[in-house]
Protein backbone atom coordinates (compact mmCIF):
# COMPACT_ATOMS: atom_id res chain seq x y z
CA UNK A 1 0.00 0.00 0.00
CA UNK A 2 1.54 3.59 -0.49
CA UNK A 3 2.62 5.20 2.30
CA UNK A 4 2.60 9.15 3.15
CA UNK A 5 6.45 10.20 2.80
CA UNK A 6 7.62 11.52 6.52
CA UNK A 7 9.45 15.02 6.22
CA UNK A 8 10.04 14.88 10.57
CA UNK A 9 13.99 15.91 10.72
CA UNK A 10 13.66 14.35 14.07
CA UNK A 11 12.02 11.02 13.04
CA UNK A 12 14.41 10.55 9.84
CA UNK A 13 17.48 11.62 12.02
CA UNK A 14 17.11 8.74 14.43
CA UNK A 15 19.22 5.52 13.64
CA UNK A 16 16.93 2.41 12.14
CA UNK A 17 16.64 -0.73 14.23
CA UNK A 18 17.56 -4.38 12.41
CA UNK A 19 14.57 -5.57 10.17
CA UNK A 20 13.60 -9.62 11.28
CA UNK A 21 11.73 -11.53 9.14
CA UNK A 22 7.96 -10.12 10.45
CA UNK A 23 9.03 -6.69 8.42
CA UNK A 24 9.03 -8.53 5.08
CA UNK A 25 5.69 -6.83 4.12
CA UNK A 26 7.46 -3.71 3.75
CA UNK A 27 8.42 -4.56 0.60
CA UNK A 28 5.03 -4.24 -0.57
CA UNK A 29 4.41 -0.74 0.78
CA UNK A 30 7.88 0.36 -0.31
CA UNK A 31 7.28 -0.50 -3.80
CA UNK A 32 3.70 0.99 -3.85
CA UNK A 33 4.94 4.09 -2.54
CA UNK A 34 8.18 4.66 -4.44
CA UNK A 35 6.03 3.15 -7.37
CA UNK A 36 3.24 6.28 -6.73
CA UNK A 37 6.42 8.98 -6.73
CA UNK A 38 8.30 7.57 -9.32
CA UNK A 39 8.10 11.10 -11.44
CA UNK A 40 10.62 12.08 -8.16
CA UNK A 41 11.58 9.58 -6.40
CA UNK A 42 14.42 6.90 -7.65
CA UNK A 43 14.72 4.91 -3.80
CA UNK A 44 13.09 5.09 -0.63
CA UNK A 45 14.56 3.84 3.08
CA UNK A 46 11.64 2.55 5.61
CA UNK A 47 11.78 5.04 8.13
CA UNK A 48 10.94 7.31 5.16
CA UNK A 49 7.35 5.45 5.14
CA UNK A 50 7.35 6.02 8.88
CA UNK A 51 9.17 2.69 10.09
CA UNK A 52 12.26 2.74 11.88
CA UNK A 53 14.12 -0.73 10.11
CA UNK A 54 16.70 -1.59 8.23
CA UNK A 55 15.02 -1.78 4.71
CA UNK A 56 15.50 0.05 1.50
CA UNK A 57 14.23 0.03 -1.58
CA UNK A 58 15.91 1.74 -5.00
CA UNK A 59 15.74 1.68 -8.72
CA UNK A 60 18.18 -0.74 -10.28
CA UNK A 61 17.50 -0.85 -13.78
CA UNK A 62 14.15 -1.39 -15.04
CA UNK A 63 12.83 -3.60 -11.30
CA UNK A 64 13.17 -2.10 -7.64
CA UNK A 65 15.61 -3.95 -6.13
CA UNK A 66 14.80 -4.19 -1.47
CA UNK A 67 17.22 -4.64 0.98
CA UNK A 68 16.87 -6.18 4.19
CA UNK A 69 19.60 -5.03 6.54
CA UNK A 70 22.06 -4.13 4.36
CA UNK A 71 25.51 -3.76 4.84
CA UNK A 72 28.27 -1.58 2.99
CA UNK A 73 30.98 -4.21 2.20
CA UNK A 74 33.43 -1.85 -0.05
CA UNK A 75 33.29 1.61 -1.95
CA UNK A 76 35.76 3.30 -3.93
CA UNK A 77 36.21 6.03 -6.69
CA UNK A 78 34.93 8.56 -4.30
CA UNK A 79 33.39 11.99 -6.26
CA UNK A 80 31.73 15.09 -5.63
CA UNK A 81 28.06 15.39 -6.49
CA UNK A 82 24.63 16.83 -5.66
CA UNK A 83 21.51 14.88 -4.72
CA UNK A 84 17.59 15.53 -3.61
CA UNK A 85 15.38 13.45 -1.26
CA UNK A 86 11.70 13.03 -1.28
CA UNK A 87 12.02 14.19 2.08
CA UNK A 88 13.80 17.28 1.81
CA UNK A 89 13.89 20.23 -0.49
CA UNK A 90 16.50 21.36 -3.02
CA UNK A 91 19.57 19.52 -3.76
CA UNK A 92 22.77 19.54 -1.81
CA UNK A 93 26.29 18.52 -1.93
CA UNK A 94 27.53 15.28 -0.94
CA UNK A 95 30.30 12.93 -1.61
CA UNK A 96 29.61 9.16 -2.72
CA UNK A 97 31.28 6.20 -4.22
CA UNK A 98 31.16 5.06 -7.97
CA UNK A 99 31.30 0.77 -7.23
CA UNK A 100 29.54 -0.59 -3.78
CA UNK A 101 29.62 -4.26 -2.91
CA UNK A 102 26.90 -4.99 -0.18
CA UNK A 103 25.31 -7.40 1.80
CA UNK A 104 21.70 -7.88 2.23
CA UNK A 105 18.65 -10.09 2.92
CA UNK A 106 16.50 -10.79 0.10
CA UNK A 107 12.56 -10.36 0.10
CA UNK A 108 12.92 -14.27 0.67
CA UNK A 109 15.24 -13.81 3.51
CA UNK A 110 18.10 -15.26 1.88
CA UNK A 111 21.33 -13.66 2.19
CA UNK A 112 22.88 -12.26 -0.95
CA UNK A 113 25.66 -9.68 -2.29
CA UNK A 114 26.49 -7.93 -5.02
CA UNK A 115 28.32 -5.16 -6.62
CA UNK A 116 26.44 -1.94 -7.55
CA UNK A 117 28.38 0.72 -9.63
CA UNK A 118 26.89 4.79 -11.10
CA UNK A 119 23.29 6.01 -10.39
CA UNK A 120 22.52 2.11 -8.66
CA UNK A 121 25.51 2.60 -6.42
CA UNK A 122 24.23 6.80 -5.59
CA UNK A 123 21.00 6.03 -4.61
CA UNK A 124 21.52 2.87 -2.54
CA UNK A 125 23.91 5.00 -0.48
CA UNK A 126 21.58 7.17 -0.61
CA UNK A 127 19.52 4.68 1.59
CA UNK A 128 22.14 3.67 3.28
CA UNK A 129 22.61 6.76 4.64
CA UNK A 130 18.38 7.10 6.19
CA UNK A 131 19.62 4.30 8.31
CA UNK A 132 21.96 5.35 10.07
CA UNK A 133 20.32 8.96 10.21
CA UNK A 134 22.32 10.65 8.04
CA UNK A 135 19.88 12.89 5.82
CA UNK A 136 21.34 15.21 3.30
ZN1 LIG B 1 16.48 10.64 0.84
Amino acid sequence: MEKKIVKDILFLSQVSQQASQEDLYLARDLQDTLLANRATCVGLAANMIGVQRRVIIFNLGLVPMVMFNPVLLSSEGPYETEEGCLSLTGVRPTRRYETIRVAYRDTKWQEQTITLTGFPAQICQHELDHLEGRII
